[in-house]
């Protein structure tokens, strides 16, 4: 890898900074046991700071109003900045404008934009609603028309997405999506850096020049990240597998194993110039915290959840 394209990548995941910048991605939670975990991890997540907290949207929008009181209440309680992320699936225009809408009162100013999958699940057709988005490129291109202030964010893929015939196809889709006015892409996750490093290559050869902050997945169970792998057509570098061999029944050393293992690939990241990450963080904080501790970042006392 050259060092012009070393130094283009960093000068592309956004302004330079000394140190990493990090968003979480969190779930809405659906009992009040969840509830109480999801905000204990909240308390411990917040004091580092991260640029943005979002908080995912039930296939098929089966969590609509789950993600926004969750939204809210983050809004709410803590000094945190919220992204709402919200589907096209089974809702009209009407609908999402509806939902936008009551984002926007209650002071969200960032939305992750996405199609979602399909009602029938991956691998069936795309249906889009008869009086809905197209697609997600519609989608930006409909928060933004509507509401300027809202900055939004999308998804892209260093597999490309199952759907996407191609590379070419999937980066057009990306582009499509930076010309309705998205600010942002977040990757889906990804076992091996050289996957992102080509991925962005070919994002900035395409002329895409918004941030690709790639999406960091600890392992906290490999068979739910095999079962999800599977699924988007994630691919599991063999050595990934043989690190957790045998571990399926030992939580505190697969603990560990995950913690080295996902420091290893942000350290590594970091050191191409990488400066943004998103973590998913499963709605808990401990891997996490200790990744963004190996980093560099520490907790600032604020007033917090
Ligand atoms: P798009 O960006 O619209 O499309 C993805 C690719 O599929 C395109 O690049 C294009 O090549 C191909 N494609 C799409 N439509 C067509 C078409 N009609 N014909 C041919 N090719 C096509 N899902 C949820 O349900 N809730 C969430 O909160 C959520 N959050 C996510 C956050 C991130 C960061 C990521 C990466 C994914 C998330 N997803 C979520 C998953 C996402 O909804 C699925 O991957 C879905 O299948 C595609 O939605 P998208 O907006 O990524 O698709």
């Amino acid at each position: 890898m050259s060092e012009t394209a070393l130094s283009s990548r960093a000068a592309h995941s956004g302004a330079p900074a000394k140190q990493p910048r990090i968003s979480f991605e969190f779930f809405p939670p659906k009992t009040e046991e969840m509830e109480t975990n999801l905000w204990e991890t909240i308390k411990r997540l917040a004091p580092l700071q991260p640029s943005f907290v979002s908080v995912t949207y039930g296939a098929g929008g089966s969590t609509r109003e789950r993600t926004h009181s969750t939204i809210t209440r983050i809004l709410g309680e803590t000094d945190l900045l919220p992204a709402a992320h919200l589907t096209c699936v089974g809702a009209s225009r009407a609908e999402i404008s509806d939902i936008v809408g009551r984002y926007h009162d209650v002071g969200v100013r960032h939305i992750v934009a996405l199609r979602g999958d399909p009602a029938g699940g991956m691998g069936t057709p795309y249906v889009t609603h008869p009086d809905g988005h197209k697609n997600s490129a519609d989608l930006v291109a409909d928060i933004k028309r509507h509401y300027p202030d809202i900055e939004v964010s999308v998804s892209a893929y260093p597999e490309k997405h199952p759907e996407s015939p191609d590379f070419d196809a999937d980066i057009d889709f990306l582009k499509a999506k930076v010309d309705a006015g998205a600010a942002r892409a977040i990757t889906q996750c990804f076992f091996d850096n050289d996957l992102y490093y080509r991925y962005v290559d070919r994002v900035r050869a395409r002329g895409i020049d918004i941030p690709i902050v790639p999406g960091i997945l600890p392992v906290q169970s490999f068979k739910q990240v095999r079962n999800f792998a599977t699924r988007t057509g994630t691919s599991l570098p063999s050595w990934l597998e043989a690190k957790f061999d045998g571990l399926d029944n030992d939580p505190e050393t697969r603990k560990l194993v995950a913690a080295t293992v996902a420091a290893g690939q942000v350290q590594k990241l970091a050191k191409q110039g990488v400066d943004n990450f998103h973590f998913y963080t499963m709605n808990r904080a401990d891997l996490v915290f200790a990744i963004s501790h190996l980093l560099g970042l520490r907790p600032v006392s604020q007033k917090a959840a």
